[in-house]
């Protein structure tokens, strides 16, 4: 990603603002609620990029804003907000201002209004938060939010930005920085590792010093969060078309241990090579990400471990149900995306038979051709295939035969040096 020009972003530009956001903000006001875009889309309209979504924060409750429009869902539990549909699926998200519940142990108790009766322990030294469901005012719902830069509320009436985090000066310097104590901030939720390395790939900002020291030592607390959560977030890098930039700041924060185990192991074992060759993986993928191509998350998955499947011995007994396998490590790490961070059994399945199928297409397993290419994911495979190739540059031959429809030779790359595989 290029870095932005110096010098201050211009100025949020009102035709660039969503007309259903305008909208929903304008029904919160006639109604006598305030009402601000907030985070992402401030965020990305001051650094003139487009924005992915508009979200929305309000003093309304999340049953006022439930009462005030038709189109209106409210969603999750801990943390209710409403979501409200338009037209071609968009969906403007409302969450209600909140506070950071750890931040009420020092602050007057009347600052928040708790929902649901649940009380969070006040001497708990433990920082680690567990739920955030506490009403507050529009600068408590600033200062709970994770990096200055998503601090930043829009005042669509006055067309003015409203800071108070000092969001605006790091956006000018391109720094990424927590709002608050960066130690304490990372250690209550260790999921911002993974978005502050986000944030800084996709965005082309610098990771300000404390923090980037905060996130190195909440390394370890991150296998206390929500696995699911984890998941996500790194999904997210994969799918923003930053995994190879992403995943080199993970591995120096010593993170893939315990995000990815069987990369942060193949890197081990493989030593610079192995991770060379990964990287190229991810930088092919980054590529086709970029260029707009929709790739699903088996496919985003899959692509970044052929590497790994390659370079470990495939289980090549059958299992009971008479499926090949793919090396015990894959097996092991989608088996517990599966059971512990909700990865839909659906995609890992995918991801399994996308990786068994790179097999068949580099000509290493032999199969009856005809019906493999008739088989549904043929095309994801062959997608998966091309990124090896575009990485490796070997088997250009068996991918060139398997897009003209021909079944390619039995000698897979022999031409191209490939021997040892
Ligand atoms: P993107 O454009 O990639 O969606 P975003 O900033 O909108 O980026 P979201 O995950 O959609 O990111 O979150 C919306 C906002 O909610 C963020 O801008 C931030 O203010 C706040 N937020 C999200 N996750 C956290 C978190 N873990 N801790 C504190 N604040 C958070
Ligand atoms: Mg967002």
């Amino acid at each position: 990603p290029e870095p932005q020009p110096s010098g201050r972003p211009a100025e949020i530009d009102p035709d660039k603002l969503d007309p259903d956001a305008l909208k929903v903000i304008h029904r919160l006001h006639s109604h006598g609620h305030e009402a601000y875009l907030v985070g992402g889309c401030v965020r990305d309209l001051s650094l003139g990029r487009t924005p992915k979504d508009f979200d929305i924060a309000t003093s309304a409750h999340p049953g006022e804003v439930r009462a005030i429009f038709r189109n209106c869902r409210l969603i999750g539990r801990r943390f209710r907000l409403a979501h409200i549909y338009f037209k071609g699926g968009k969906i403007i998200e409302v969450s209600t201002f909140r506070a950071n519940p750890t931040e009420l142990a020092d602050t007057s108790p009347e600052n928040g209004e708790e929902e649901g009766g649940e009380i969070e322990e006040s001497q708990n030294p433990d920082l680690l938060i567990t739920h955030d469901n506490v009403f507050g005012t529009a600068e408590q719902d600033a200062r709970r939010r994770d990096f200055t830069i998503n601090g930043l509320f829009y005042d669509v009436v006055e067309g003015r930005i409203i800071d108070y985090v000092r969001g605006r000066r790091d956006l000018d310097e391109h720094y990424i920085r927590t709002i608050g104590d960066p130690e304490i901030r990372m250690r209550e939720d260790p999921v911002r590792i993974l978005r502050a390395v986000r944030f800084a790939s996709k965005l082309g900002l610098d990771i300000e010093s404390r923090t980037y020291a905060a996130m190195e030592g909440a390394v370890e607390d991150l296998p206390r969060c929500a696995p699911a959560r984890l998941l996500e977030e790194t999904f997210r890098l994969i799918r923003g078309g930053v995994a190879a930039p992403s995943l080199r700041l993970l591995d120096a924060l010593d993170a893939l241990k315990i995000l990815l185990p069987p990369v942060a192991a193949y890197f081990k074992e493989q030593g610079r090579r192995g991770q060379e060759t990964f990287y190229a993986f991810a930088e092919a993928l980054d590529r086709r990400v970029a260029a707009g191509e929709l790739l699903d998350d088996a496919i985003l998955l899959a692509a970044l471990l052929v590497p790994i499947a390659q370079a470990s011995p495939v289980v090549e007994s059958l299992d009971a149900a008479g499926r090949p396998s793919v090396s015990q490590a894959i097996e092991d790490l989608l088996a517990e995306f599966v059971q512990t961070a909700r990865l839909p059994r659906r995609i890992a399945e995918r991801c399994r038979l996308l990786l068994i199928a790179q097999r068949t297409l580099s000509g290493e397993r032999r199969k009856k051709t005809g019906a493999f290419r008739r088989h549904p994911l043929f095309a994801d495979a062959l997608v998966v295939f091309e990124i090896s190739v575009e990485a490796t540059g070997r088997h250009r031959d068996a991918l060139e035969a398997w897009k003209r429809g021909d079944v390619p030779s039995p000698r897979p790359s022999s031409t191209e040096g490939a021997a040892a595989e």
